[in-house]
């Protein structure tokens, strides 16, 4: 396909295509610096978080071991910081009731969940084992001291057997207790179960232990109680933080022993919360606290503190300018293609008008002048002057069709026609033409066949497609103009010009319909803007019909076809009428 350059220069357009990419990717810049000023923001706040649960962790441990000690020395307040005479008795079991009493009571420091206590002679091995209060019961047979009042953990008092009093008196004599430290909770097992023992140990003047007073637990409900009562308590996290939120409902934890067994694990726990590891004193029994945030705990503490995702409408906003660039830099692209086709449009017009414009001021100064030798000659000048003038008066035509097809305003006038004698008057005024190359024209013409159509339209429609046959074809050929009506899911009628040309193959095919659009074919060199086809196939559509061009192997010429709807009464069978030879 050849084109002629464009002669605008599209610097201006360019430069505006050129701005519009700069703001887009401006555009674009600032939705990934507020992505990224989101993204640290939220990383800041995921900071914050795992320090709270840092903070609850470490608050937790320290209050536990505050707590542990408060209460061990509430219940032994009475047997601490006496010594007893080398061979004398120990405190009786009373001492210890009265400080079990006191914790029930008081209020003042948490009370033990203990399965049992008990009082514990080292140098004579006497064992005498004090029951649990339990609500408003009798101690269970075998239990020195009846109720005193109730306990958190009723009912779990459980007498022991002796092999358990031989692993309690064991476990006891290995611990030593560092100066200044008057009793201590510590894990040991008993029987087949690890316990929680608590303990108070008993010197003698000499300072060597005569015995202790104590209670064992369950670890389980031991560390349950513990972190409960904790968890009561609002301090855990700074009221600021917290704005009176209970602990536990922000919290949850696990508890293990020193060695690791986890003993407690409190509801809402789950691998992978922000979480941190924290462990008592070992005068605490130097458990193992690990305390997290509950899920929508991060929501209720992290509100203001994480920033709701803003990702949507940034992506959006995007796209949305994305969308108007693209449908400015569209429009700008039209605009550019308009203005190139404007400036193909002048130059290929001025050159189609040169041509023969010369022709005709040639043989008009030969006629003027009287140049001509003889009667042949004149007639000759004249009829070529005649030929150019049509060709001319056609190009304008063509010209003026294409302008209207940019101003659809400019209406056609369809009226019902016979087509066939229609057709017949249009060769009729091309034979001339087509006489000097010595071309026949044969029509084969269905006569009832009849459309509503622009007579001027379907003139100009036959005529550019009888011209490009000629321009074309080679002399001497005959070019074959068809009518017919068809009955196939539409009523229609077809006109078909075939040639005996070189024909159109390969891609041209579909290209030669677009304006300005020229084939490469040189042989003979002809003339020509590319117009004619495009104005064809747009009358075509404007009545609502078509046109194309059919394959035909190469060399055998070409065959273009127009279709319009026909008018339906005349076209209700298909004919295949005799052809009537006009040329
Ligand atoms: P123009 O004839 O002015 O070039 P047209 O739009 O009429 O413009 O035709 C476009 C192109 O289609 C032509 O340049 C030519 O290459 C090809 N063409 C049209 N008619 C024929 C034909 N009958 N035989 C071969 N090629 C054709």
């Amino acid at each position: 396909m050849t084109r002629p350059r464009p002669a605008t220069p599209a610097t201006g357009i360019s430069a505006l295509a050129g701005l519009l990419v700069v703001v887009f990717c401006i555009a674009g810049l600032l939705v990934y610096e507020a992505w990224s000023t989101g993204r640290s923001r939220r990383d800041i706040a995921e900071r914050g978080l795992q320090d709270y649960a840092a903070y609850a962790t470490w608050s937790t441990a320290r209050m536990a071991d505050a707590t542990v000690t408060a209460s061990l020395a509430t219940l032994f307040r009475g047997l601490v910081g006496t010594r007893i005479a080398p061979a004398a008795a120990l405190p009786p079991t009373s001492a210890l009731e009265e400080g079990v009493r006191y914790l029930e009571s008081c209020d003042c420091a948490l009370p033990v969940p203990a399965s049992y206590y008990f009082r514990v002679d080292s140098r004579s091995g006497e064992f005498t084992t004090i029951a649990p209060p339990a609500s408003g019961q009798e101690a269970p047979s075998g239990f020195a001291t009846a109720k005193v009042g109730s306990f958190a953990q009723p009912g779990i008092a459980v007498a022991p057997s002796a092999s358990e009093k031989e692993d309690l008196i064991r476990a006891l004599s290995k611990q030593t207790l560092p100066a200044g430290i008057n009793f201590a909770v510590t894990f040991a097992r008993i029987g087949d179960s690890a316990r929680v023992v608590g303990f108070a140990p008993q010197r003698d003047s000499t300072g060597a232990q005569a015995g202790a007073f104590g209670f064992v637990a369950v670890p389980e409900v031991y560390a349950r109680t513990l972190i409960t009562h904790l968890w009561r308590h609002p301090q855990i996290l700074p009221l600021a933080i917290t704005r009176g939120m209970a602990s536990d409902s922000l919290l949850t934890a696990l508890v293990s022993t020193p060695d690791g067994k986890e003993i407690y694990r409190s509801s809402g726990w789950s691998a992978g919360l922000r979480s941190d590891t924290a462990s008592l004193a070992p005068a605490d029994g130097g458990m193992r606290v690990r305390v997290a945030l509950r899920p929508d705990a991060v929501t209720r503490l992290g509100r203001g503190l994480i920033p709701s995702s803003r990702v949507p409408v940034w992506v959006g906003l995007l796209l949305l300018t994305g969308l108007l660039t693209a449908i400015i830099l569209r429009n700008l692209q039209r605009q550019h293609e308009l203005a190139r086709l404007r400036a193909d449009f002048t130059a290929s017009v001025s050159h189609e008008l040169r041509t023969p414009l010369a022709q005709i001021m040639l043989f008009g100064e030969t006629l003027t002048l009287g140049r001509t030798r003889s009667e042949t000659e004149r007639v000759r000048a004249a009829e070529v002057i005649v030929r150019e003038a049509k060709r001319l008066m056609q190009l304008v035509e063509n010209t003026l069709q294409f302008s209207r097809a940019e101003r659809p305003v400019v209406g056609l006038s369809p009226e019902r026609l016979f087509l066939a004698p229609a057709i017949r008057e249009i060769i009729a005024g091309f034979e001339p033409l087509a006489d000097t190359r010595g071309v026949a024209i044969v029509a084969e013409l269905e006569e009832q066949s009849s459309a509503v159509v622009d007579r001027s339209a379907l003139r100009q429609m036959v005529l550019n497609l009888l011209d490009n046959a000629l321009k074309y074809g080679p002399r001497e050929q005959t070019i074959t103009v068809r009518l017919s009506s068809l009955v196939r899911q539409n009523h229609v009628v077809r006109i078909s010009v075939d040639d005996e040309g070189p024909g159109i193959f390969g891609r041209s095919r579909e290209d030669i319909w677009a304006p300005f659009v020229r084939g490469d074919i040189t042989d003979p060199p002809e003339t020509g803007c590319g117009l004619g086809l495009a104005v064809v196939r747009e009358l075509a559509t404007r009545h609502s019909g078509a046109a194309w061009v059919e394959s035909v192997p190469r060399g055998r010429g070409s065959r273009f076809v127009i279709e319009l709807p026909a008018v339906a009464a005349e076209s209700d069978r298909r004919t295949d009428s005799a052809p009537s030879a006009v040329a």
